[in-house]
């Protein structure tokens, strides 16, 4: 078991994403107190209830005073407000880092209020489930899962090393990128896959209404997937479509095209053209089994004890 590697964390958000944080840095010893600060008062009066905070605040302001790392871990919109909140509030040395899903516009949003004595390293778990709020954590949600983290040429050395000390021992595989390529890639594995999956449930809503809910009745694996998928909470993955909006329609883009050629070999009864198309995708699945990210066991995507871990 390590040592606290801070002296006090302050988790702004209280979700899936901090509390899971909160579960980790208990179960390894990793944080010498853990405050936080949430929207709502049931919110904070529950972190206390499940112990992932030892304190909580009213205002962000008063949590993060005394902090030596603070987390951003609110939706990508609110994430402006809330950097607004504590920048003047922030010990000189403190650590400031988020979990937003998308980089770009929260670091535009968030920068300029950490002040020049403070390290701002945005951040970002590729691990998640479709639940939400602080129930819904777990301490092993990062084990073997990627963090991402975007620093820049300016980001201190030492500090970048101690956040990534501290991601490491929750279980994480810590990479660095640059924040613009983060969202590009992020817009391909994950936000644009998303788009498609709540379509795809949208989709199958308008012919349950002429199918008497067969398509509920019957839904196969593939589209229990989707449904799984197109649970995960409105506010996030609208700000996540809302601020990554280029990247996505890019992404989006090179997908219809993708569709309407596959849509024209089935009208044309070209069997070749999908069969190497097919074969082609089958690859990159290889690819990412082999790769570690995914196991071949028919789970379709649950967890063990109902944890699902695939989401981003
Ligand atoms: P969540 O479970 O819905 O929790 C969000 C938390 O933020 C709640 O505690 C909420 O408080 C709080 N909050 C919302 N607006 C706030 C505001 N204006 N001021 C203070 N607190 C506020 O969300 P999550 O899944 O943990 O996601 C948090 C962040 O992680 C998002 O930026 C998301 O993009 C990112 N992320 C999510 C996933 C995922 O799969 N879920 C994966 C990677 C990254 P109340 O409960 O009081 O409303």
């Amino acid at each position: 078991m390590s040592g606290p590697i801070y002296t006090r964390v302050a988790l702004i958000g209280l979700g899936l994403i901090a509390s899971s944080m909160a579960h980790a840095m208990r179960a390894g010893g990793l944080a010498g107190e853990i405050v936080g600060h949430a929207k709502s008062a049931e919110t904070r009066a529950t972190a206390l209830e499940i112990g992932i905070c030892d304190r909580v605040y009213a205002t962000a302001a008063e949590a993060v005073a005394g902090a030596d790392l603070v987390v951003l871990a609110v939706p990508v919109g609110a994430m402006a407000a809330i950097a607004e909140e504590i920048g003047p509030h922030l010990a000189a040395g403190t650590t400031v880092t988020d979990v937003g899903s998308v980089k770009q516009a929260v670091i535009a949003a968030v920068a300029p209020h950490v002040p020049a004595s403070c390290h701002f390293i945005p951040g970002h778990p590729m691990a998640g489930t479709e639940y939400s709020g602080p129930r819904s954590g777990f301490a092993t949600l990062y084990k073997n899962r990627w963090w991402l983290l975007t620093p820049d040429a300016q980001t201190d050395a030492a500090a970048l090393l101690r956040l990534r000390g501290l991601l490491e021992a929750l279980g994480a595989k810590v990479d660095s990128m640059d924040a613009a390529h983060h969202d590009l890639v992020l817009a391909v594995v994950s936000h644009t896959p998303h788009l498609i999956a709540y379509t795809m449930v949208g989709v199958a809503d308008h012919l349950a209404q002429v199918s008497n809910s067969e398509v509920i009745q019957y839904s196969a694996t593939g589209f229990r997937d989707f449904t799984r998928i197109a649970a995960s909470d409105p506010v996030m993955w609208r700000d996540v479509f809302l601020t990554n909006k280029d990247a996505v329609l890019d992404v989006l883009g090179r997908f219809t095209e993708e569709l309407f050629v596959l849509q024209r070999a089935i009208r044309m009864g070209d069997g070749d053209q999908l069969h190497d198309y097919f074969t082609r995708t089958r690859a990159i699945r290889r690819g990412i089994i082999e790769a570690g990210q995914d196991t071949s066991a028919p789970d379709f995507g649950r967890g063990p004890a109902g944890k699902p871990s695939d989401q981003a």
